[in-house]
């Protein structure tokens, strides 16, 4: 079962691919691991992107898919992966096509978690966490029962510097604009689902699973 998962940020992308992980039994691969893992391992191309990054140079594509192919002709792979993070372009999703071929493997489906972006603003903006335990509560959707203070260890909320709501939609919009080619080229492949992302977490899953089975 080799899938993509897809979502802007803040949809529950990471807990739907724990979801699909425990349901499927496959791993899930995000790209933020991949190089972390690549760079730790002390590849060739695991140098080459620290050597970039150490610059503060974007990491360039050939080295991206280079890893990519890496991590995608480990053995775990061979039954199913959830692909979180890659690819961001056209050109990388046919790089993409080009190793999966190569390694006789196909894109069962493409799917993604949609949200629309004043959801996400408002779930963003609305966000607090404790600056003790980490625990994350929304000020409208999931409040603490006293203002500002934790309910597991009484520590003090906080709120992100980037959860504005100029840093969301700034970012947002860069998202839907990079993301917009990359949906229709999976749609004209006739292998894309979209699952609305506003509905409870177990719905989600449900119907994430339910387009695999299709
Ligand atoms: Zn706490």
């Amino acid at each position: 079962m080799h899938i993509l998962l897809m979502g802007p940020p803040g949809a529950g992308k990471g807990t739907q691919a724990a979801n699909l992980v425990k349901e499927l039994g496959v791993p899930h691969i995000s790209t933020g691991d991949m190089f972390r893992a690549a760079v730790k391992e002390g590849t060739e191309l695991g140098k080459q992107a620290k050597a970039c990054m150490d610059a503060g140079k974007l990491v360039p594509d050939e080295v991206t898919i280079g890893i990519v192919r890496e991590r995608l002709a480990k053995d775990d792979c061979k039954k199913g992966f959830i692909l979180d993070g890659f690819p961001r372009t056209v050109e990388q999703a046919d790089a993409l096509n080009g190793i999966l071929k190569e390694l006789g493997l196909a894109l069962k489906r493409v799917l993604n978690i949609n949200v629309p972006a004043a959801d996400l603003v408002e779930r963003a903006v609305g966000r607090r966490i404790c600056k003790k335990c980490g625990a994350t509560y929304h000020v409208s959707f999931n409040p603490t029962k006293k203002e500002g203070v934790c309910d597991d260890c009484g520590g003090e909320l906080y709120q992100r510097a980037d959860d504005t709501k100029e840093t969301m939609e700034n970012r947002l919009s860069v998202y839907e604009a990079s993301t917009r080619p990359l949906i229709e080229y999976y749609e004209k492949a006739g292998i894309y689902t979209e699952v609305d992302g506003r509905q409870p977490i177990n719905q989600v899953t449900r119907e994430l699973l339910q387009a695999l089975n299709a």
